[in-house]
């Protein structure tokens, strides 16, 4: 791999592992020219479904999109990046693992919602009030109520 610095055509891996629970290779790399470090991912290109959209139109998955909206939602919250992006790639798979050649925009974000509740309740309600449509308080109330009484989904502290 070209060196991003001095864009020398060698560079060498000095430590390579797993991220993303074992659907990632992060290697870390140093030019042998110019002595600077730097990061690649390797991630396993699929076939995600396509998706359909609420008005009936088609789109190709994007995962951009996806992360988009859960960051925006983890704005400020004290979840790790690593832990945002197995979170990513868990609805990839689980989108993927439904063997479906389209799937709904609403379906992603249901899988969103699922993988934020169970990172951090607040980025949670922040996405759910947005995608859900919240019209008023009573259905934000509602809504925390509900998370209220389903201890088992609270995210281990
Ligand atoms: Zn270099």
């Amino acid at each position: 791999m070209h060196c991003p610095f001095c864009g020398t055509h060698d560079t060498k891996v000095t430590d390579s592992r797993l991220v993303a629970e074992g659907d990632q290779v992060r290697r870390r790399r140093q030019c042998v020219a110019c002595g600077e470090r730097f990061t690649t991912y390797e991630t396993a290109e699929l076939i995600m479904p396509r998706v359909i959209k609420g008005d009936g139109s088609r789109e190709a998955f994007n995962e951009e999109k996806l992360r988009a909206g859960m960051l925006r939602a983890l704005e400020k919250r004290p979840v790790s990046a690593e832990a945002i992006e197995a979170s990513v790639q868990r609805i990839r798979q689980t989108l993927r693992a439904r063997g479906e050649r389209e799937i709904h925009a609403r379906d992603i974000g249901e899988a969103v919602m699922a993988a934020l509740r169970g990172l951090d309740q607040v980025a949670y309600i922040r996405f759910a009030s947005v995608y859900r449509r919240f019209q008023d308080i009573d259905e934000f109330r509602a809504e925390i109520d509900r998370l209220a009484q389903d201890p088992e989904q609270t995210p281990p502290r």
